[in-house]
C-alpha cells in the first residue's frame, strides 16, 4: 500500500447445508475472493466434517491460502470463512480465522467476526482471572469464549447471552455441528447480509459477495438480529438490547464494493450522489474532472455530470503493483504513489484540473499526485475530496492512523491545500454524506469525522 488508508477489519462469508451441484468450499472460496478487499493478511475456513469442525487457514490472500485440491475434495456441506486485516490483535497466523473452541470429543464452536469489541480489556481481564487461557491475541476469541460457554443453552442462545456481555461492532457468524446463527450488534456497525443458493442460505459481509458465488441475495441481518439457519430453515430473532442503528457511514464512502447493497441502498449510487452533492460548494472554473484511480472514480462521475465537466481518466495506475512493503518512511511512502501512478501529459498539460478521491489521510498520496499533475503540465490541480477531514479515531473496526499522522487535523484548508501543493482543497460535508445515503444523522456513525462516538460519548479517547 503506497499510503496507509483506513483498513477495515474483516470479511465474512458462510453457507449452511448446501447440497450441490458444486462443492460448498469452493463456493466459500469464490465468495472470500469477492470480499478479499476487507481483508489481505489471511484467510480462513472452518467446515463440517460429520460432527466435528476442522479448519483450513493460512497467511496471505485467498487464491494463495487455498489449495485446488482441498476445495475440490472437500466434501462438507457447511463452510465458515473469512479473510482478515488485524485492528485488534497483531498480523499472526494463530489469529486467522475462523476461530475454532473444541470439546474433548473435537464437537464445538467456530467464530467468523468482522468489528471490534470497545469492552475488550475489561472482558480479557475478567475471562483470565476465571482461568482461561487465551491461544491468541484477538478480540474475537473473548466472543468464542462466552459462546462456548454457554453452549449448553443452543448456539442461538449462546449468542443471545454472548452478545449482552461484548460492547462495539460486530457482524458475526458461528456455527456447531446443528446450526449456524449470523449476529449483528445493536449498532449495526458493520454490515452483514443473507443469500440464498437453491434451498441453501448463506452469510456475507457484502452482498456483491453473493453474485460471485452464483446466489441471491436475500436481505441484510438488521441490528440487534440473530438469524439462524438449522435443519428447520432460517429463523429470525432478536437479542433484548435496545441502541440506535449506527452503520459505519465509510462502508459507503470507501469499504464496501460499488457493486454492494447495504441498508438497502446501492454503493454505487451513493457514492454518485456525493459527487453530484459537492458540486454545490465548487465554483472553480475547472476543463477536466479526473478520478484518483481507483478510490475517486463513483464520485468523480457524479461531480462531472453535475458540473457538466469532461470527465477523463488522465491518470494512469500501474495494476500490476500490489502491496509494496516499503512504507515505514515518507520518502518511500511516496515514491511507492510514483511507482503507481503516472499522469497522461498530452491531457492534463494547461488545464485547470480537479482530482476526485474518497478520502484525505496522511495527505500523502494527494501530495505526489498534485506534484505528478503539475510537472506534466496542469495549471491548476484542485482537490474533492467526498468525505470530511478525519479527526478522531474508530473503535468500532477500522484502522485509521494515529491522529498525528493525519493530514487535516488543526489545519486551515489553505494551509491543507499549501501542504499537499494544491491550488484548493474541497471537502464533502456530513451533510452531504446523509443526503446522500438519504439517512438522518442518527442512522449513521460518523464518529471519525465529528467525534461523537454511538457507545462512548463524545470525543471518547477510552476503551475498556
Ligand atoms: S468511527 Fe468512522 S470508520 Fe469507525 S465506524 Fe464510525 S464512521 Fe466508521
Amino acid at each position: 500500500m503506497p499510503e496507509k488508508q483506513p483498513r477495515d477489519k474483516c470479511g465474512v462469508f458462510a453457507i449452511y447445508n448446501y447440497r450441490g451441484p458444486d462443492h460448498a468450499a469452493l463456493l466459500t472460496y469464490l465468495g472470500l475472493l469477492a470480499l478479499q478487499h476487507r481483508g489481505q493478511e489471511s484467510a480462513g475456513m472452518a467446515y463440517m466434517d460429520g460432527d466435528k469442525i476442522k479448519q483450513f487457514k493460512g497467511m496471505g490472500l485467498v487464491e494463495h491460502v487455498f489449495p485446488r485440491k482441498m476445495l475440490l475434495s472437500n466434501q462438507s456441506k457447511t463452510v465458515l470463512g473469512h479473510v482478515r486485516y488485524s485492528t485488534t490483535g497483531p498480523s499472526l497466523a494463530v489469529n486467522a480465522q475462523p476461530l475454532v473452541a473444541r470439546s474433548k470429543d473435537k464437537t464445538g464452536i467456530a467464530l467468523a467476526h468482522n468489528g471490534n469489541l470497545t469492552n475488550t480489556r475489561r472482558l480479557h481481564n475478567k475471562l483470565l482471572r476465571e482461568g482461561h487461557i487465551f491461544h491468541t491475541t484477538s478480540d474475537t476469541e473473548i466472543m468464542l469464549s462466552y459462546l462456548f460457554r454457554y453452549r449448553r443453552y443452543g448456539l442461538k442462545e449462546a449468542v443471545r447471552k454472548t452478545m449482552a456481555v461484548v460492547q462495539g461492532a460486530y457482524a458475526a457468524v458461528a456455527m456447531d455441528g446443528e446450526k449456524m446463527v449470523a449476529f449483528r450488534d445493536p449498532n449495526g456497525f458493520r454490515p452483514l447480509a443473507i443469500g440464498r443458493i437453491g434451498d441453501a442460505y448463506m452469510f456475507a459481509s457484502e452482498s456483491s459477495a453473493f453474485d460471485t458465488a452464483g446466489a441471491d441475495f436475500v436481505r441484510e441481518v438488521e441490528p440487534g438480529e440473530m438469524v439462524s439457519a438449522g435443519p428447520g430453515g432460517l429463523v429470525s430473532d432478536y437479542s433484548e438490547l435496545v441502541a440506535n442503528p449506527t452503520l459505519c457511514v465509510f462502508e459507503y464512502i470507501y469499504f464496501s464494493r460499488p457493486d454492494s447493497i447495504l441498508g438497502g441502498k446501492s454503493i454505487y449510487e451513493v457514492r454518485r450522489n456525493v459527487g453530484a452533492l459537492m458540486a454545490e460548494r465548487i465554483s472553480l472554473k475547472l476543463d477536466m474532472i479526473i478520478p484518483s484511480p481507483d478510490s475517486g472514480i463513483t464520485s468523480a462521475i457524479g461531480l462531472a455530470d453535475r458540473l457538466n465537466v469532461p470527465l477523463e481518466w488522465a491518470v494512469h495506475r500501474n495494476p500490476y503493483l500490489g502491496r509494496t512493503f516499503i512504507e515505514p518512511t515518507q520518502d518511500e511512502r511516496e515514491l511507492a504513489v510514483r511507482l503507481k501512478f503516472n499522469p497522461i501529459r498530452e491531457l492534463v498539460r494547461g488545464k485547470k484540473v480537479a482530482v476526485v478521491d474518497d478520502s484525505l489521510v496522511r495527505g500523502t498520496t494527494a501530495r505526489v499526485l498534485v506534484s505528478l499533475l503539475k510537472k506534466a503540465g496542469a495549471e491548476e490541480v484542485h482537490l474533492c475530496i467526498t468525505s470530511p477531514p478525519y479527526k478522531h479515531p474508530c473503535y468500532y473496526g477500522i484502522d485509521i492512523p494515529l491522529t498525528r499522522d493525519l493530514a487535516a487535523p488543526g489545519q486551515s484548508l489553505e494551509d491543507l491545500a499549501a501542504s499537499v501543493g494544491a491550488d484548493s482543497v474541497t471537502f464533502a460535508e456530513l451533510d452531504d454524506l446523509y443526503q446522500a445515503v438519504d439517512s438522518k444523522q442518527a442512522g449513521l456513525c460518523s464518529a471519525c469525522f465529528c467525534g461523537i462516538y454511538p457507545e462512548l460519548g463524545k470525543h471518547s479517547g477510552k476503551v475498556s
